[in-house]
């Protein structure tokens, strides 16, 4: 890296100050409240007393009141003499109020005017002075003008000047995190086993930490860099670490914080949080979760907020238009789903640069392993290339989880250093499920015996299966008994008879039932949603029958919210019978197919369900054993 970093910017010297209207608006609120406040108080007079009727009463009738005002029964006048009053206080009371019984029918007004009192009266509503019964009457009015307009000036034009980390800012104000306030870097030494992706942004970081060059050789900035991935892998992270290369202020926001109940409100979240970047650029956008927005505008059936989703995403893609290149601001993007983008996101001069993050490899989870353990003290046998090994499939925010599960491990039994057999069980508890503590009844251990066996056995038998690494009949989470298996080594796609062979694993444990016990019961539903999810992808997505063909025609799995239904590319009626029936014809031979196997093999099923009863929990080479089953070959490690 040829130049070095500029040094960090303070907040106060680039950040644009807040304008002068929002305290004007404050000023008026507060002097607004001090009239509620005290202005009744000054013309309600403090030096009046409140005396009992009564004893106003007797002084009238003594001739010793001046003036009365009646404001309906409450009466404030003035006495000739003074009074003491309470009797032998020493206090002497010239100003009084009263309040007169509603119900004395005393004829007051005569008496009043029979001792010469001068008499006024006002309407009621009037309170204690014009002034403030104005006030009073309009306060709640004022104050609902008040706050509005003031919502709306924060709305519209949230320039602020206090960094969003308070989570309070304006409603239109971005509440996005500049990073270099957070006082912690993360570099590309956090992120481990993504290495291409890595590499993509290397350029990124370039450009932002000497943007000069690059506007020398008349190269254009890339403007929006989209990075795409499962969840978990680290997008987020990357993100992250590219500010924290660059040295550059960092502002991160999730899509789904913009989306608010009211609207107009996202798209000026989006409108802050540009001209703030832009004002201290060269610097970094970061959008989470950009599906959340991004989705492709008309094709979801949704409850509302579409409105605002909308223009959301159309204020971004205004603001990127924007921009002549010479900005510096970079945007960064996330997201889990970008088949559900909106096409409009992906156009040149938007998110034109896409990078990919993948699923790390057995190396690749071995590094990131080396990443989190750097402040865990391992012992000699806790190999990280070992523990990649057995954890294939899983991305960086698992083996994060799992470092940290197999330390809290190490710290309950008392260990000074995290060692091979607590990250075993920590990534057994977090692949089965924790255990859980209930009886089960004879006749309920034997069924799931007996059901896992047909799971297991046939997963030693099938050529297309994953090797067994655990059976056990120890309830956990909602299962009463698992049967663990996992690939020898990563794989990156699978044949028609693998997809098969999985299929009629599956179908193994309810197949055992059948064939021992002759009935069913309803412990078999997640293998049945397994089933049914394999069998309909691959009729539907990788063209694996004969009656649809080698056509994409379903959404892809887990895409809840795929097509909508107004969505031209989402399945006929007639598609989607089609899809089913050949589901059904593929599930319906792997189901023969497993009661075919395990009743050749009844006797080592016998075996393994016994030794399973007699033991609980098997581990690969018992189970093989007990099955009569040759086990795998081991992977070299
Ligand atoms: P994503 O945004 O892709 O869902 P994150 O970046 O939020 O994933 O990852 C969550 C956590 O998992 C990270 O904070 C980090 O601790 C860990 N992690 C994920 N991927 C990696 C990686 N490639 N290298 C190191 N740690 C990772
Ligand atoms: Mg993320
Ligand atoms: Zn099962």
């Amino acid at each position: 890296m040829a130049a070095s970093p500029p040094p960090p910017r303070t907040t106060d010297e680039r950040m644009p100050r807040r304008r002068p209207g929002g305290r004007w608006l404050i000023a008026v609120l507060v002097a607004l409240a001090l009239n509620l406040l005290v202005v009744p108080r000054l013309i309600g007079g403090t030096s009046r007393h409140e005396l009992p009727y009564s004893a106003v009463r007797v002084q009238v009738d003594a001739d010793n009141v001046s003036a009365v005002t009646a404001t309906g029964d409450a009466l404030v006048g003035t006495f000739r003499t003074p009074v003491e009053f309470p009797a032998a206080s020493g206090k002497m009371v010239t100003e009084f109020s009263t309040q007169r019984p509603t119900f004395a029918d005393d004829g007051l007004a005569e008496v009043l005017t029979d001792h010469g009192v001068t008499l006024e009266a006002e309407p009621v509503s009037s309170g204690t002075g014009w002034l403030t019964a104005l006030l009073i009457n309009m306060a709640p009015v004022l104050l609902l003008i008040g706050g509005y307009v003031w919502m709306m000036r924060r709305a519209t034009d949230g320039m602020g000047g206090i960094g969003g980390m308070s989570g309070i800012g304006g409603i239109g104000r971005s509440t996005a995190v500049r990073s270099d306030e957070l006082g912690h870097h993360t570099t590309f030494a956090d992120v481990a086993g993504i290495d291409e992706a890595k590499d993509e942004l290397v350029e990124i970081v370039d450009f932002l930490r000497a943007p000069e060059r690059f506007h020398a050789l008349g190269a254009r900035a890339p403007r929006g860099v989209l990075l795409m991935g499962p969840p978990g892998t680290g997008k987020t992270l990357l993100a992250r670490a590219v500010a924290g290369e660059a040295n550059v202020p960092f502002f991160s926001m999730s899509a789904s914080e913009f989306i608010e109940m009211i609207v107009g409100v996202g798209a000026s979240r989006v409108r802050d949080l540009f001209e703030r970047a832009k004002q201290v650029a060269p610097s970094i956008v970061f959008i989470d979760e950009l599906d959340a927005i991004g989705r492709a505008r008309g094709s979801v059936a949704s409850f509302g907020g579409v409105d605002e989703r909308e223009q959301t995403l159309n204020q971004i893609l205004t603001e990127m238009d924007g921009f002549t290149g010479n900005e510096g601001v970079i945007v960064l993007a996330a997201t889990n789903r970008p088949d559900v983008l909106d096409p409009a996101l992906l156009r040149p001069g938007r998110f034109d640069r896409r990078v990919s993050l993948n699923p790390p490899d057995q190396a690749g989870r071995s590094a990131i392993l080396a990443v989190h353990t750097r402040g865990v003290p391992l012992a000699d046998d806790a190999d990280l290339h070992q523990i990649a090994s057995t954890t294939p499939g899983m991305v960086g925010a698992d083996l994060a989880n799992l470092v940290n599960e197999a330390a809290l491990m190490a710290a309950r039994r008392a260990h000074e250093r995290v060692t091979r057999a607590d990250f075993a069980d920590a990534l057994e508890r977090i692949v089965l499920g924790a255990e859980r503590k209930i009886m089960l009844t004879e006749d309920d251990r034997r069924r799931t015996a007996y059901h896992e066996s047909g799971h297991a056995l046939l997963g030693m038998l099938l050529p297309g299966a994953d090797p067994v690494r655990k059976i056990s009949i120890i309830p956990r989470g909602r299962s009463l008994g698992v049967t663990f298996q996992s690939p020898a080594a990563d794989r990156y796609g699978m044949s028609e008879q693998e997809l098969r062979d999985r299929i009629v694993g599956a179908l193994g444990g309810r197949a055992a039932e059948e064939l021992v016990f002759g009935d069913l019961t309803t412990g078999a539903e997640s293998d049945l949603e397994q089933v049914t999810g394999i069998a309909r992808q691959m009729v539907g997505r990788w063209g694996m029958s004969k009656g649809v063909g080698p056509m994409s025609v379903l959404p892809e799995a887990g895409a809840d919210v795929g097509f909508g239904t107004m969505d031209p590319r989402s399945p006929s009626e007639a598609t989607r019978q089609l899809v089913d029936a050949e589901a059904r014809l593929i599930v319906d031979e792997c189901h023969e197919r497993a009661l075919d196997v395990l009743q050749r093999e009844r006797p080592r099923l016998d075996r393994l369900a016994a030794a399973l009863l007699a033991r609980e929990t098997l581990g690969e080479a018992d189970a093989y054993e007990a099955a009569g089953v040759t086990p795998p070959p081991k992977p070299v490690t």
